[in-house]
């Protein structure tokens, strides 16, 4: 499982995929990804630190992931975070977080007060239907302001059922309206029951792909590793 890389496109950065005690979710329907977790802290600790010691910095902005919310990492790893981003003179930390730990936010934000913190939501569409009936995403409220309240950057899914070219680019317009900047997942086969559905795929590369293909606010993974973490 590669845990570190750089993303030398767009908003470049480096990125880790860090290890916490697991998802607390777990019921998005579309994830398998939650099974990257270990209760053990100092085992958590000991994998994070090999990993957090590749960064050096070149950016001064690092993305943290832990196929899970930041809220899940144990006390130590996020104290290295802090050590690491001051010694290599990071200013920009970006943080994943599923709606439920949302009013942590505020006081995550203090706790890295010397930093620009950016929050990540997992939100993968507007369409609440789609959202909560078929993805079971676990984000019940349906006004998208209050939704991007506390988040300055969320992820989308595209290329499942349900969705066509409008749905996508309304997904993208709003998104780009209440966030800072989105980030766009196509749908990957894994072992979970949602399956990428090829004619959506189609429609994302030829309609929308190449109005944000070169868009700053926009990253688009076509394959789940295109961040250079993962497996
Ligand atoms: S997508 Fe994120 S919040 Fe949902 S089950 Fe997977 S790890 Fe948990």
């Amino acid at each position: 499982m590669e845990r570190y890389s750089k993303i030398t496109e767009k908003r470049k950065r480096e990125i880790v995929l860090l290890r916490g005690s697991g998802c607390v979710y777990k019921k998005c329907a579309f994830c398998d990804y939650y099974h990257d977790s270990c209760k053990n802290e100092e085992e958590n600790f000991l994998l994070n630190s090999q990993v957090l010691e590749k960064v050096d910095g070149q950016y001064g902005d690092l993305e943290i992931i832990n196929s899970g919310s930041v809220f899940e990492l144990d006390k130590d790893t996020i104290e290295l975070i802090k050590q690491t981003a001051k010694a290599k003179g990071i200013k920009t930390l970006h943080f994943e977080s599923h709606y439920l730990y949302r009013n942590r936010i505020p006081a995550l934000r203090k706790e890295f007060c010397d930093f620009d913190l950016k929050m990540k939501l997992g939100l993968e569409t507007f369409d609440n239907e789609l959202r909560e009936n078929v993805l079971k995403k676990g984000i019940p409220e349906k006004d998208c302001y209050v939704i991007a309240q506390n988040f300055d950057e969320a992820n989308f899914l595209f290329g499942i059922k349900g969705q066509d070219s409008n749905t996508m680019l309304n997904d993208i317009k709003t998104g780009l309206e209440l966030f800072e900047r989105i980030c766009i997942n196509i749908m990957c086969k894994n072992t979970s029951k949602i399956l990428p559905d090829k004619d959506v795929i189609n429609a994302f590369i030829k309609d929308i792909y190449p109005l944000y293909k070169n868009d700053y606010r926009v990253d688009i993974l076509l394959n789940n590793t295109d961040f250079g973490v993962g497996d």
